[in-house]
């Protein structure tokens, strides 16, 4: 659990982590592999969310799962993209959460994703939470909490001695 201050001023800053769906680069489970190849190229982004024609969170798709394809005997067969579809390589158990005020949920997923998708109990798509998003408003409070809580430090000497 995070102590009260933190968790006031991270709560505080959880409407601002938010990278709404409707910016958020997508492509959709039917589409063919080299669709997402022309959009993760345009994008940049080496990985991003797949969705259903409705609007449902599928998964993701990266650049390599797409590029993994192409190799077959040391050569780059681009004519394969064509053939197979984002379904036939995303990446399908993706953990996601279903608020922006999951704060310690998607701070543990954070660990080992550059983002964490946001999805409805209903499965509806509503954004991401970037590390990018959340370091700006850690960077905030390790600057702001000070002047809005009062630190005191405790004195452990006494129990170190007792030691
Ligand atoms: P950042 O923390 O801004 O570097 O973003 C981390 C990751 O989140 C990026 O590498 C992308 O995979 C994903 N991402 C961020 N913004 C977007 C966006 N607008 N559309 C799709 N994916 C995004």
């Amino acid at each position: 659990m995070f102590i009260k201050p933190v968790e006031d001023m991270l709560m505080r800053n959880a409407d601002h982590y938010l990278i709404p769906a409707d910016i958020v680069a997508n492509v959709q489970t039917d589409n063919n592999l080299y669709h997402a190849f022309l959009v993760l190229t345009k994008v940049k982004y080496s990985k991003i969310p797949v969705l259903d024609n409705d609007g449902h969170f599928e998964g993701l798709v990266s650049l390599p799962l797409i590029t993994e394809q192409m190799l077959s005997d040391d050569q780059l067969n681009v004519d394969i993209l064509m053939q197979k579809r984002v379904c036939d390589v995303m990446e399908h158990d993706v953990r996601t959460v279903e608020q922006v005020s999951d704060i310690e949920a998607t701070l543990h997923l954070m660990i080992d994703n550059p983002f964490v998708p946001v999805v409805d109990h209903e499965g509806y798509f509503k954004g991401i939470v970037t590390r990018r998003e959340f370091m700006k408003s850690f960077n905030f409070l390790t600057h702001e909490i000070g002047k809005q809580y009062d630190m005191i430090e405790k004195d452990f000497s006494n129990s170190e001695k007792a030691k």
